[in-house]
């Protein structure tokens, strides 16, 4: 891999999406999900894809028919699950590229049931149902079960499966997961008593997967943790998992401005003596928040501050510490360099949002390096 040329990228370690594969089909005894919905969570969602199968992924899980439709087109012949709500318009696009389709109320699972009427062969849909994250899914036991039984009468469905989401299976210490798994389980027992039931029952993300045996059923749906990411500080993803993203920009000018100085727009910070400042090739327009006074980076192996306003491409950086940097120097924003380290957790932190909100908004113009 030769990065010299980039300014600003994204550096992908496969191996590590593998392996995170790996510990999961060892850790939950199931066929495991890849959810690689928002571009994989921003790192990449073919070569993502292509390492996840790879570690024995076999399923794609994506929000959207868009997401699924493009994965097709890229060559992926592994079974695709769309998460999300898709319009009925879409349903002979999926069937013909064997997509599956959720559906999560009556009247769209007759819509789709309608659609696939002549198509040769019915779609493939997993049923959705709500135990308690309030989205997508019918709610309510007996509501459900009539549901189900709706959708097995329609001709043109096949409804392989029946899932759920939590809404708060990162929490481990919280009574609601065992309160949505045992509502889910009285759907499945009320179906079964019926005498029929999907084949397939799937309800946990990572968290669930990794921390609520039971939850785990016939698949786990494997989000953050496939990129090595803590679903939260609770639940952390085990040691056994490695981080798949690191973030790296480069030192692109060097000046000494004297005393008093205003940098950048606004010219919210001024330099208390003279101060050696650095700009960055990294701004907002590229995933960077622009929150004054949280952001650094590493530079030779130690931890700076970014100074002044986070312009779109750019922003500036203190170097009174780092004597020896130079234009050119490789700049580290998640990732490891010499003994210390950024995670997206740690952004994440001083962004008042989540690791995974800072990856998916790791926008396109950045280049993805993919090693191992
Ligand atoms: C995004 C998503 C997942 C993955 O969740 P993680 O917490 O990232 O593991 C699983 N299931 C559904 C329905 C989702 O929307």
């Amino acid at each position: 891999m030769n990065t010299d040329h980039y300014t600003t990228w994204l550096e992908i370690d496969l191996g590590a999406v593998r392996n995170n594969i790996r510990q999961t089909l060892e850790i939950s005894g199931r066929p495991v999900m890849a959810v690689v919905k928002g571009n994989a969570y921003g790192h990449g969602v073919e070569a993502v894809s292509r390492a996840a199968l790879e570690g024995g992924a076999t399923w794609l899980g994506v929000a959207r028919i868009e997401e699924a439709l493009a994965l097709r087109d890229a060559g992926f012949t592994a079974r695709i699950l769309v998460l999300g709500y898709t319009q009925p318009g879409m349903v002979r696009a999926a069937a013909a590229q064997d997509i599956t389709l959720a559906v999560a109320d009556p009247g769209t699972g007759e819509q789709y049931a309608a659609a696939a009427a002549g198509l040769g062969a019915p779609l493939r849909v997993h049923a959705k149902i709500d135990t308690g994250m309030s989205r997508l899914g019918v709610r309510g036991e007996e509501d459900s079960v009539a549901f189900l039984q709706l959708l097995h009468g329609l001709s043109g469905l096949d409804v392989e499966g029946l899932f759920t989401h939590y809404a708060c299976a990162d929490q481990p210490e919280r009574d609601v997961t065992a309160q949505q798994l045992s509502r889910f389980s009285a759907v499945v027992a009320a179906l079964e008593a019926s005498g029929w039931r999907p084949p397939l029952l799937h309800s946990a993300n990572s968290a669930a997967g990794i921390y609520f045996p039971q939850a785990r059923f016939d698949l786990v749906r494997l989000g953050i943790s496939l990129y090595g990411l803590d679903p939260s500080a609770e639940a952390p993803a085990p040691q056994s998992f490695q981080k798949v993203l690191s973030w790296k920009t480069r030192l692109v000018s060097i000046k000494t401005l004297p005393p008093g100085q205003g940098v950048s727009y606004g010219h919210r910070y001024h330099t208390q003596g003279e101060e050696r400042i650095g700009v960055l090739a990294v701004g907002y327009a590229d995933g960077m928040r622009r929150v004054l006074g949280v952001n650094a980076c590493l530079v030779r192996g130690r931890r700076v501050p970014m100074v002044g306003t986070i312009c779109m491409d750019q922003c500036m950086v203190a170097l009174d510490s780092v004597p020896d940097a130079q234009i050119g120097d490789e700049v580290v924003l998640i990732g490891r360099q010499g003994d210390e380290r950024i995670t997206a957790e740690d952004l994440g932190r001083l962004w008042g949002t989540i690791n995974y909100e800072v990856t998916c908004g790791l926008t396109a113009r950045v280049p993805r390096v993919y090693i191992g």
